[in-house]
């Protein structure tokens, strides 16, 4: 997204509340004893080039970053710091409208992950593989991540750096803060986005990202940074902008210190026995490759499932779906992205830049994935019969799985704890 098409404010705008201040002094305007918000006037809007609805936002957003640098000085930021960050701190309301889009949780999985795993992804990966070998090697000696891994999270968070957002990140959390939905998150985020300018690992310029505020090549949000950001080519800055060796290490670093298992593979995509009960396919249901193979899973090709002390299979589509056995890596994954889909997305990139196949079992196209509406009415209705579907809130958690499975095996259909529509249809019938 090029900077020209950032929504223009007013140069100075955060200054109208003191030009209105001096407006309204200038006024015969009663004694007060307590200090009056500054009026919003079609005189001062049109002196600031902005509507009275903007000039309202950009006012309330200017006493909310003001409120803000107090809190941050009184946390040990200084001055400087707070200068060079908000001097020209600007309110993004798109950076509104993107936090709220979460694409991975409305789409089928399979088309994220045609659309995510595209053949054009894997041979870029591939590419990039040779281009950054040396840094991707010395991350991978250091840290024990495989250079395919840390080069499908590269091409997932940014399409290998082509695109990793150019939106100042003091203004998207900023923003964020005074929008107040995550307003907690985005203050924590911002003073450590203040931390990091403050220490001269980067600029006020050159520390952009995406509208919600990750940052760089791989997207680290700044509290991710302060814990894991390294840097690997010892220039004394970490910067997951510029430097492909800082990148890779911290990458690296993020996924060593969540619990990424050297030398254990993700997973595999695996053929389920006859007869197996979906109802077992559940993270909580952990155990090693030895007994899955013992109940009769088994890779696609015939060969051992790979060595995971701690596997569970995964339904992504349910039943009818792919099945996978994954293990503690895949789950590390989700420490980046808490998504099911990511984590299945960045596992199947790795493996294809790596030489391996993609998914092999068909994927039940036929199924419409339900939409957030009919996601409550789903888990309204589990609650209706008493099966405890928890929150009405239109994303599939624990509970609303577990409901669905005890619903789903009431029926004799297969507990894979998976929303289909017809299901839902069910369930509505009196
Ligand atoms: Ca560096």
């Amino acid at each position: 997204m090029p900077a020209s098409h950032l929504p223009r404010l007013a140069p100075g705008w955060r200054h109208a509340g003191t030009l209105l201040a001096v407006v309204l002094t200038g006024c015969a305007s009663p004694p007060s004893t307590s200090p009056q918000p500054p009026a919003i006037t079609p005189a001062a809007a049109q002196a600031a080039g902005v509507s009275m609805d903007e000039l309202a936002q950009q006012q309330g957003f200017a006493r909310w970053v003001s409120a803000f640098e107090d809190s941050a000085r009184a946390a040990g930021v200084d001055d400087a710091t707070l200068h060079l960050a908000f001097d020209d701190a600007r309110y993004l309301p798109r950076a509104i409208a993107s936090d709220r889009a979460q694409p991975e949780f409305t789409r089928a999985v399979w088309d994220y992950l045609d659309l995510i795993v595209s053949p054009a992804r894997v041979q870029r990966g591939q590419l990039k593989l040779v281009e950054v070998q040396p840094q991707l090697d010395a991350a991978t000696a250091q840290y024990g991540v495989p250079q395919a891994t840390i080069a499908a999270i590269w091409g997932m968070e940014s399409d290998y750096g082509a695109n990793f957002g150019d939106i100042p990140t003091v203004d998207a959390l900023a923003t964020l803060g005074f929008e107040g939905r995550r307003e907690a998150w985005a203050k924590q985020q911002l003073m450590a986005a203040l931390k990091i300018l403050q220490s001269g690992d980067i600029d006020r310029a050159h520390m952009i990202g995406s509208w919600a505020g990750a940052m760089g090549q791989t997207q680290f949000i700044p509290t991710a940074f302060l814990q894991y950001a390294v840097d690997a080519d010892g220039d004394g800055k970490r910067d997951i902008w510029g430097s492909m060796a800082d990148v890779s290490a911290s990458t690296a670093n993020f996924l060593a210190r969540s619990g990424w298992q050297s030398g254990q593979a993700w997973g595999a995509e695996v053929k389920l026995p006859e007869g197996f009960d979906a109802g077992r396919a559940d993270d909580s249901l952990r155990q090693p490759s030895a007994q899955w193979a013992g109940e009769g899973v088994q890779t696609m090709d015939g060969s051992p499932l790979p060595e995971l002390p701690d596997g569970a299979i995964f339904l992504p589509a349910g039943a009818r779906g792919p099945a996978f056995l994954v293990g503690t890596n895949f789950r590390t994954l989700l420490r980046y992205n808490n998504s099911t889909s990511y984590a299945l997305a960045v596992s199947l990139l790795a493996q294809r830049i790596g030489g391996g196949p993609g998914v092999q079992a068909d994927w039940p196209r036929d199924l419409l994935p339900l939409t957030r509406d009919q996601l409550k009415a789903l888990q309204q209705a589990l609650n209706d019969r008493g099966l405890n579907a928890g929150d009405v809130d239109g994303q599939v958690g624990p509970a609303t799985r577990q409901a669905l499975r005890a619903w789903q095996r009431s029926r004799n259909l297969p507990a894979d704890g998976f929303p289909t529509l017809d299901q839902l249809a069910q369930l509505q019938a009196p």
